[in-house]
């Protein structure tokens, strides 16, 4: 019997990024994800389909074994902790840098910084692995506002450009860590479905090389 597979991708940008490596493992996506609102999708291999989800639900979904794989971005994964997941694979799309940053011209304050984020978990581990205290205060979208509004010394976002930071007044400040996508497995399919697991694993591998 062959296993059947579902896999959990991050709709947007990475999404984008994700289709043409799946086309090069042999899994292309029967309707047009843009125009249709399902959220399951059938895939040319009829043991395969895919489900298109949040960046941050990816790894939730993954990690209690809703679907057996899962791209998303290692921000998420971050920010999500691993329990449950293996990460074989850095697909190189969607690569921007996770940072610190803050109003333009402005110093860090000494003591106790107040700094918004959505990645609250990996900001409280970032601070206080530098020796800084800090209070997180989570926010859901418009993180640059923060700063100038008074509401936070810093933010803890991704910067790709930096051009949204400039926009509203922000510099970065520190570099975090360099981001990408990465193909996640759930532990348990990573045993029981290895037969129909391994050959995705290593051709979206030979895809991902071919781009370096
Ligand atoms: P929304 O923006 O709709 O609230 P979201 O923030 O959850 O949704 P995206 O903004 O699409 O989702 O980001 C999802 C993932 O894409 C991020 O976690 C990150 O890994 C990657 N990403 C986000 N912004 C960029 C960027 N500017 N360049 C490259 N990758 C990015
Ligand atoms: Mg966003």
């Amino acid at each position: 019997m062959t296993d059947s597979i579902t896999i959990a991708l991050s709709k947007g940008r990475i999404l984008d990024e994700t289709l043409p490596l799946l086309k090069e493992a042999g899994i292309e996506l029967v309707d047009d994800v843009k125009k249709s609102r399902k959220l399951v999708f059938p895939t040319t291999d009829p043991n395969v389909r895919v489900l298109i989800l949040r960046a941050t639900d990816v790894p939730t979904y993954v990690q209690y074994g809703g679907a057996d794989l899962g791209v998303t971005g290692k921000d998420v994964l971050m920010e999500h902790g691993g329990d449950g997941l293996y990460e074989p694979l850095d697909l190189n799309i969607s690569r921007c840098r996770l940072m610190t940053a803050g109003k333009k011209d402005t110093e860090a304050p000494e003591g106790r910084l107040r700094v918004a984020t959505k990645f609250v978990n990996l900001a409280r581990r970032y601070y206080s692995a530098q020796g800084r205290q800090a209070d997180i205060i989570k926010l859901y979208g418009a993180m640059e506002l923060a700063p100038i509004l008074g509401l936070a010394d810093e933010i803890v976002d991704i910067v790709d450009t930096g051009n949204t930071l400039k926009a509203n007044g922000l510099e970065p400040r520190e570099l975090i860590e360099h981001i990408s996508s990465r193909l996640v497995v759930n532990r348990a399919s990573m045993k029981m479905k290895h037969a129909g697991i391994n050959p995705i694993i290593e051709k979206m591998s030979a895809a991902v090389e071919k781009r370096r």
